[in-house]
């Protein structure tokens, strides 16, 4: 690891455990006998607005927490992009989510740019819960070599109580972390950029009606789906609020029961008669 002051940026959307990535890292780097400081910053709602946090590391005392160019850049969402561009400086190292952002939404001209893509490896691996510990897992062993078994220890005791609560996430988690940590971060060729955030609506009709599905409420629950008698909704490659999949609706197989519009606790689904 570096010797002098590390500076780290790190950036996705409310909701997604940019939060939990970066208590996780502080922590690790606390026991590997760093001086460290991590400031969160949330948006004015915390539902899907830019999530931030900075944190620097030292072996001598830290003496503010506020820095102008960060070392290390992550960055998980596009929208969290233009909030943390300015730290982004011509040696920073930047590890972004290659299956949600495309190299052209940087506008900056920066050659150090990384990506594992964390989103599409969750939906369609790990599940979807596991995109912050793929990535935390990819910026720790690239970028502060921090050791793979004392760093799996403190995720461990830190998602402790989810882990103890369902034991097939634990072990998703574990596979993803191990999978990772192992991963070539891509560099010059990178991963489509076919999972994205909307803020537009979904809508989808036949002769006979039409949904609406609103990303921007959509938690990703599933509820839905689980509650749809006729199958005919899935999770998609939109991302909702949370940076989770959106339903996708096969309009002609909907029988319109209004299921899916009763139970979704976020209003984020209507189908109506035309
Ligand atoms: S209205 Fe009923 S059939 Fe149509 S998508 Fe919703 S739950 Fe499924
Ligand atoms: S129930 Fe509502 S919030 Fe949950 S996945 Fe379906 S549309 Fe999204």
């Amino acid at each position: 690891m570096k010797n002098d002051v590390t500076k780290i940026v790190l950036a996705g959307e409310g909701g997604q455990g940019i939060q939990t990535i970066a208590k996780i890292l502080s922590l690790a780097l606390v026991k590997a006998d760093y001086f460290v400081s991590y400031i969160p910053q949330f948006g004015p709602e915390q539902r899907g607005t830019p999530s931030v946090s900075f944190i620097q590391f030292s072996k001598s005392q830290i003496t503010y927490p506020k820095f102008d160019t960060a070392d290390i850049v992550m960055v998980l969402r596009r929208r969290a992009i233009k909030t943390i561009e300015s730290y982004i400086g011509s040696k920073t190292d930047v590890l972004f989510d290659s299956s949600t952002i495309a190299r052209q939404n940087f506008t900056l001209n920066n050659s150090r740019l990384f990506a594992i893509p964390a989103t599409k490896l969750a939906e369609e691996e790990f599940g979807a819960k596991n995109q912050n510990i793929l990535a935390l897992a990819a910026l720790a062993k690239n970028f502060l070599d921090y050791p793979k078994n004392a760093l799996w220890e403190i995720i461990a005791e830190q998602l402790g109580k989810k882990f103890a609560k369902n034991k097939s996430l634990a072990g998703k988690a574990k596979e993803a972390f191990d999978f990772a940590y192992d991963f070539s971060l891509e560099s010059k060729k990178f991963t489509k950029a076919e999972y994205d955030t909307s803020d537009s609506l979904i809508v989808k009709k036949n002769s006979q009606r039409v949904a609406v599905i609103v990303p921007k409420y959509c938690k990703g629950c599933g509820i839905c789906i689980l509650k749809c008698p006729v199958n005919a909704l899935s999770f998609g490659k939109t991302l909702g609020v949370y940076g989770t999949p959106v339903p996708e609706i096969d309009i002609d197989k909907c029988i319109n029961c209004g299921n899916c519009y009763r139970f979704c606790p976020d209003c984020a689904i209507r189908v109506v008669k035309k």
